[in-house]
């Protein structure tokens, strides 16, 4: 049996996406290159919701998360970020680093910012006090989905930039960059978007144009003017990931054969299914099922149990692999990724090893109630779509 990797990034890529990658080399100014620009683009516009040439930059996700930053801003410019987690802090921390002026709007763990609550923060200072704001569309650090689209109408009303981390949200949960009024989303490959690590993807809308015009932040390797220049003839300003851009192109056909829409219910399909069935196992789950991730799921650890020892039993006695908390939720929470190209069957695989391993942790639980529940719960969903 392989490892079963439900981590929330790198996710499981592809067999195709694999093959890919391993492509010989081309010339990266020559046409084969350009036509391989041109197909991603056209791949990412509905991933984005947005007819613009994505930038595309050898980097992980934070280093395009600090790209927005040094892009957009200017020292001494005041923000408001918006924390539901560990990510949320990391975008507000890159912005301080470089002498932005950073409010922070927090919420506990396990819940999200609310499109309201932004509103008020932003009456309650002023038209004019923050430049931006930035978000975390999927929290990956607490399994929480924000309201995206709520929370960039309020944000569009009031007159600041909007600034999403879609870093694990982009290609499993619906996006749409332009309709929406987002001004920079930044994302990387290895999450939904099943390809190794490697790509930072970034949308840049046209008001967040002007503001890269104006900024004064020094920049060299992450100018978006340069990035664009380049864009124009089909080329990155310098040497492109060019195995990864292969990987992203097999993937992007992939999510296109599949169909948008039906990525999106499956992402749905897999978290429901793992959530009943964590709870047929009397699992407590982090994130309340109205403000929760389709894409990862934070479990809490049960009372007397070391987190450590379920992801070792998980990985030692039935190869399945997942993440533990980070930050102040370590040891507190462990989390299964239902992101990328997992399936709905490996619900069912997680859910019998978990089972198997709190019963042998010396938990009283029927160690099969989880399986059955995801099972059943996927039966009942093709059922409703039938
Ligand atoms: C994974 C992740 C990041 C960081 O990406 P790296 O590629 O590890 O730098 C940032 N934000 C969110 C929401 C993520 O899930």
């Amino acid at each position: 049996m392989e490892d079963l990797l439900l981590i929330p990034g790198p996710t499981q890529v592809p067999p195709e996406v694999r093959a890919a990658v391993s492509r010989q080399m081309i010339n990266h100014r020559g046409p084969s290159f350009t036509e391989l620009y041109q197909e991603i683009q056209e791949g990412l516009r509905p991933v984005f919701g947005s007819e613009a040439d994505v930038l595309i930059f050898p980097a992980s996700g934070t280093g395009v998360m600090e790209s927005a930053v040094v892009n957009l801003f200017s020292p001494g410019d005041r923000i408001l970020s918006v924390v539901m987690g560990e990510f949320g802090e990391r975008f507000a921390v890159i912005a301080q680093a470089f002498g932005v002026e950073v409010d922070r709007l927090s919420v506990p763990p396990g819940t999200a910012a609310t499109a309201e609550a932004i509103a008020l923060r932003l009456d309650a200072a002023g038209p004019e006090r923050y430049r931006a704001v930035i978000v975390t569309h999927n929290e990956t650090s607490t399994g929480v989905l924000l309201d995206l689209p709520a929370v960039a109408a309020a944000v569009k009303a009031r007159g600041p930039l909007l600034v999403v981390d879609a870093v694990s949200a982009l290609g499993g949960v619906e996006t749409r960059c332009a309709e929406w009024g987002v001004d920079v989303l930044v994302t990387g490959s290895q999450k939904a978007l099943m390809t190794p690590p490697g790509l930072g993807l970034v949308y840049v809308s046209p008001s967040a144009w002007e503001a890269v015009e104006r900024a004064t932040l020094p920049r060299y390797y992450w100018d978006y003017r340069r990035a664009r220049k380049s864009a124009a003839k089909g080329q990155t300003p310098y040497t492109p990931a060019v195995g990864l851009w292969f990987g992203l192109r097999e993937a992007l056909r992939l999510i296109g054969a599949e169909g948008l829409d039906n990525v999106y219910a499956r992402h749905r399909r897999m978290a429901g299914s793992f959530r009943a069935g964590a709870r047929a196992l009397g699992l407590e789950l982090l994130a309340e099922d109205a403000v929760a991730s389709p894409l990862v799921t934070a479990v809490k650890v049960p009372e007397g149990i070391e987190a450590s020892r379920i992801l070792k039993a998980l990985r030692e006695e039935h190869r399945v692999i997942v993440a533990g908390g980070q930050g102040d939720l370590a040891g507190k929470i462990f989390r299964v990724a239902h992101m990328g190209a997992a399936r709905p069957e490996q619900m069912v695989r997680v859910l019998e090893a978990i089972g198997r391993v709190l019963a042998g942790l010396g938990v009283a639980v029927a160690p099969g109630a989880g399986a059955e529940a995801a099972r059943r719960f996927s039966e009942d969903a093709a059922a409703v779509r039938a």
